[in-house]
């Protein structure tokens, strides 16, 4: 599915109170409402006008539709007229989907002659909203709040980006990961409650032997390797003479992706330490496959394989990129302080500056032949990256901000891709509360989401959510975090 694929429902609550010509009015408007939404540009996802409530039967009923319907990603809510509380109760409380209540006003302004109590009767959404808040609040309800004049691009933009989220809670309800042998040996953070993450997050984290991949790669034939070395070619600098050494990971690349598709699977992870038949590890194989929208993570991590396939699909259609991605070291040097990202091989070439390279070099570690790789750097920008823990009992997604730059040395002698950047609020700062928070090694670092659509996101997905900005600080983070536990614990 594409995010295009899906719609999100538009439910305007009023009474019977006003009239059959207001609630054919409120009719009418919201319709021309979701219209010019539709028009603006602005959405990632179309939006369908569905009933303007008067009763508790209406919003019973179409809340147990969106609940069913496979293309609804989300409800928008908004009161144009009062509209009583108690009737939303019976359906909210059964909503499974993730809801946006989008408190706004069909009129900009006031008008000051025409202002008389017919158009009070009309226009009352600072009033209806407020009711209906109460009862999203009283229910203990997950909601997104927008408020905002509907025509206004930034809060277009913000209603945009919440439906970007709330698909990504759509397609993680129904992702499928794939493990190639298991994690890591004696890794901690790789760990986790597979069983846990499948109730909260959907996610269905299996494993298949290593072995059937390499039959599977036993099979590829010519013609396919042939095939995708053309579309190498066109995306790709050869800055290697092994061309074999590229045709192998061209046949690691399509039995992998054969595998997933035969199981539906978004996502993968592999492991240098179980690699048995195969005689390269998935190096350009994994980071243009990642270029093609699935996840991926090293040494067995699921969680920040998922992760990036979410986010991916949550950003279909915009350019930043999102790459799987390790901290690997720092440039300490007073004043002029950043990270560098990279991976053994496989950061995903969307993050890429410039037309990547394909590369071969020996690997220090797995034991196994030079694998070919894409090198490349990370473009400038404001990114984000995100890890998800498991803290025993409960899911942890940190996200911190950062800004990265070109790399400030060229770095000729190291073989892989690499993304420098300045963590939020400074590197030792930033650093110090990543660690308070458990966030792991890899992350996924993504130009194209902020951390209010991953909030967003572990909101919908109820799950714990910690924000390093450029105002955190390790003291109020820590209390924070104290307290976080705690209520985590109580309601769990
Ligand atoms: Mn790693």
């Amino acid at each position: 599915m594409s995010i295009k694929d899906y719609e999100f429902w538009f439910v305007v609550g009023s009474q019977f109170l006003y009239g059959p010509e207001v609630l054919e009015t409120v009719a009418k408007r919201a319709q021309e409402m979701t219209d010019k939404l539709n028009a603006s540009g602005n959405l990632p996802c179309k939006i369908v006008y569905k009933v303007t409530a008067k009763t508790n039967a209406e919003i019973t009923n179409v809340i147990r539709d969106a609940n069913h319907d496979e293309k609804c990603a989300g409800i928008i809510t908004w009161c144009h007229t009062f509209s009583p509380s108690k009737m939303w109760i019976n359906g909210l409380a059964n909503l499974q989907k993730p809801w946006c209540h989008f408190a706004t006003q069909y009129n900009r302004e006031i008008p000051n002659e025409e202002i008389d109590m017919d158009f009070m009767n009309l226009n009352q959404a600072a009033h209806g909203d407020r009711e209906h808040g109460f009862i999203g609040a009283r229910l203990r309800a997950a909601r997104k709040i927008i408020a905002g004049f509907w025509q206004d691009e930034d809060v277009q933009k913000r209603l945009g980006k919440w439906q970007r989220a709330a698909v990504g809670a759509e397609f993680s309800k129904k992702l499928k990961v794939m493990r190639f042998g298991d994690n890591m040996r004696e890794v901690a953070v790789t760990e986790g409650d597979k069983v846990e993450v499948q109730i909260k997050l959907g996610w269905q984290v299996n494993t298949w032997p290593v072995g059937k991949l390499v039959d599977v790669m036993n099979k590829v034939t010519d013609e396919e390797i042939d095939a995708l070395m053309n579309e190498y070619k066109s995306l790709y600098e050869f800055a290697t003479d092994d061309i074999e050494t590229v045709r192998y990971q061209a046949r690691e690349e399509i039995a992998m992706k054969k595998m997933l598709d035969r199981e539906g699977c978004k996502a993968f992870s592999n492991t240098f330490q179980d690699l048995y038949g195969m005689k390269q590890l998935p190096g350009l194989a994994s980071q243009h496959l990642m270029a093609t929208g699935y996840g991926y993570g090293g040494e067995g991590d699921w969680k920040v394989s998922a992760m990036t396939a979410i986010i991916k699909f949550m950003t279909e259609g915009k350019k930043g990129g999102t790459a799987f991605m390790e901290d690997y070291t720092y440039h300490l040097v007073e004043g002029n302080e950043y990270s560098l990202g990279a991976h053994m091989l496989e950061v995903c070439p969307s993050v890429a500056a410039a037309k990547p390279r394909i590369e071969v070099h020996p690997l220090g570690i797995g034991d196994r032949e030079p694998p070919a790789r894409l090198v490349f750097e990370g473009h400038e920008g404001k990114a984000v990256v995100v890890s998800l823990v498991d803290m025993g009992g409960r899911l942890r997604l940190i996200c911190q901000d950062i800004h990265c730059v070109k790399p400030i040395m060229p770095m000729p002698n190291l073989p892989v891709a690499r993304v420098m950047w300045q963590a939020m609020p400074n590197l030792k700062t930033g650093l110090e509360c990543w660690i308070l928070a458990g966030g792991a090694h890899h992350s996924v670092l993504s130009y194209d989401v902020d951390a209010e659509q991953m909030k967003d996101w572990a909101r919908i997905m109820d799950i714990e959510f910690v924000h390093i900005d450029k105002d955190t600080t390790p003291e109020k983070l820590e209390h924070d975090l104290f307290l976080s536990d705690i209520a985590w614990r109580l309601n769990n």
